[in-house]
């Protein structure tokens, strides 16, 4: 197994060297510690320069958005961090407009800066975007061969049909394990295997039966198990073919 999404703890901003112990202990080989700010990010290559079988991605939030989109000299530093040793996605990135802590025109702004970058540099992307796919889509189609997945997918048939028809690949976590919406399980039986990824959302989104404490990467095994059951999949292979897709699309 591998861990595609895992935030550096930012409350704390302190990374137990365990969790990785406890990761692979668990199984979960590779992990990749995702930013989500400029601070953010310089932290998860910190981190994964400490720790082999660990990869960083570097991103700009959207619920940060306000603070980058006018900030030049904030733009430039973090274009520069995509040189860094292990730096293997761009993300997150996005648009969430179901908290909306940015305006709507700085995290479009910011999400295409950061779509401009994945393209120079080649570099896959991982997306944060909440309840605003209408808005993402049109911009997502103004850049070329970008490759990347939609992390904690939780929207509908319609738009896993949209991102499957530009080859994106979609994230699962814990909250498949506590979601009481039927249609959200029916959902994550439709994405392709060849398409999907499992992720922890570390420190968020902690599965069942730990909600109430911190995630962290060693629990991706209980999503494993979960969406194995859910799609009547065997494990072992769902967990090769979610390794073998996260090592393919950051190049791990
Ligand atoms: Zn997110």
């Amino acid at each position: 197994l591998s861990c595609p999404i895992n935030r550096t703890d930012r409350g704390r901003k302190t990374y137990p060297d365990t969790v990785v112990d406890r990761a692979h202990a668990s199984g979960v080989n590779k992990l990749i510690c995702v930013g989500c700010d400029l601070e953010d990010s310089k932290l998860a290559i910190d981190y994964v320069a400490k720790h082999d079988q660990t990869w960083a991605s570097i991103g700009i939030h959207p619920h940060e958005a306000k603070h980058f989109s006018e900030d030049l000299a904030k733009q430039e530093k973090f274009r520069a961090l995509t040189g860094s040793l292990k730096v293997v996605a761009i993300g997150e990135c996005g648009l969430d407009y179901y908290y909306n802590h940015s305006d709507k025109a700085d995290q479009i702004k910011v999400l295409e800066i950061q779509l401009q970058l994945a393209e120079d540099s080649n570099l896959p992307v991982i997306f944060h975007v909440r309840e605003a796919l209408d808005d993402f889509w049109p911009i997502f189609d103004n850049f070329t061969s970008i490759k990347g997945v939609l992390h904690s997918y939780t929207d509908n048939l319609a738009n896993l049909e949209q991102g499957l028809k530009r080859g994106l690949h979609f994230g699962v976590n814990g909250i498949a394990t506590f979601t009481k919406k039927e249609d959200q399980l029916a959902v994550y039986k439709q994405i392709p295997t060849s398409n999907l990824l499992l992720e922890t959302d570390a420190p968020f989104l902690t599965p069942i039966p730990y909600r109430g404490t911190i995630n962290e990467p060693s629990k991706v095994e209980i999503i494993a198990r979960f969406i194995a059951e859910c799609r009547g999949e065997d494990l072992t292979s769902l967990a090769h073919a979610t390794s073998s897709n996260a090592c393919k699309l950051f190049g791990i």
